[in-house]
């Protein structure tokens, strides 16, 4: 359908925006490529944990880059060195130390590297921190998505539920601002809007009128229209 032209879409924003429910909905209408950025620097974080390193060390976490094989299958499986570690990587313990792992330049060289990878040879929706602004500078449609805090906790309290994940809503808050603190005051690539980014706040928008929206910016800048 739209596959004449290589299009690449980013989105960013803060933690818990609803960034990922977005872009893949808007990736499967389109049928363009999601790429879960988040994913990797979890699933890495998942491999430091799982070779008893610490994560608040640099040194040590970097150790294990030669090593550390991360794959994105299109069915949306995360594999880790062959491991399937998609639902292991939403646990609080990742989630709690992954903006760590995501602090490390080397680590996020090696997972950049294989972003852009992916959207040389396909359309793809990415969603991440640094996308827009560092990973595609030059993506044809860039979204910078925000909601309040309360509003994000609340969306991630609910849906770790259903994912049968244990977490407390204090315990949800705290970790959506440690990551916003750490994401957005890294040295490198950190959290911010590119200068060219559409800004999309969802705090009063359901998702169907976010996916709209983020349609509507999508077809505004590439002429690409949605089928359905
Ligand atoms: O998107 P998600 O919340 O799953 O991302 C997990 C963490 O990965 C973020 O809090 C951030 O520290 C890091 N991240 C990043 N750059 C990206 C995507 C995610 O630093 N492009």
């Amino acid at each position: 359908m739209n596959e004449q032209k290589i299009i690449s879409v980013a989105i960013d924003g803060p933690a818990a925006a609803g960034k990922s429910t977005i872009a893949k909905r808007v990736a499967k209408i389109l049928d363009f490529t999601y790429v879960d950025t988040g994913a990797m620097y979890r699933a890495f974080t998942y491999a430091v944990i799982k070779a008893g390193l610490n994560p608040e060390s640099e040194a040590e976490s970097c150790s294990i880059i030669p090593n550390t094989d991360i794959e994105l299958l299109p069915n949306g499986t995360v594999l880790c060195n062959g491991e399937d570690v998609t639902k292991v990587i939403r646990e609080p313990l990742v989630s709690g130390n992954v903006s760590y792992i995501a602090s490390y330049k080397d680590i996020r060289l090696a997972l950049v590297e294989l972003q852009r990878k992916m959207a040389m040879s396909k359309s793809v929706v990415m969603d991440g921190r640094d996308i827009g602004t560092y990973v595609l500078p030059n993506a044809e449609v860039k979204i910078y998505q925000i909601a309040s805090v309360e509003v994000r906790a609340q969306r991630r309290y609910i849906e770790n539920q259903e994912k049968g994940i244990e977490t407390s809503m204090d315990d949800v808050i705290a970790d959506v601002k440690k990551r916003d603190y750490i994401d957005s005051h890294r040295a490198f690539a950190p959290l911010r809007p590119a200068e060219d980014a559409v800004h999309l706040d969802t705090d009063n928008l359901t998702i169907d009128e976010v996916v709209e929206a983020a349609l509507k910016i999508i077809e505004e800048k590439t002429g690409v229209k949605a089928c359905h």
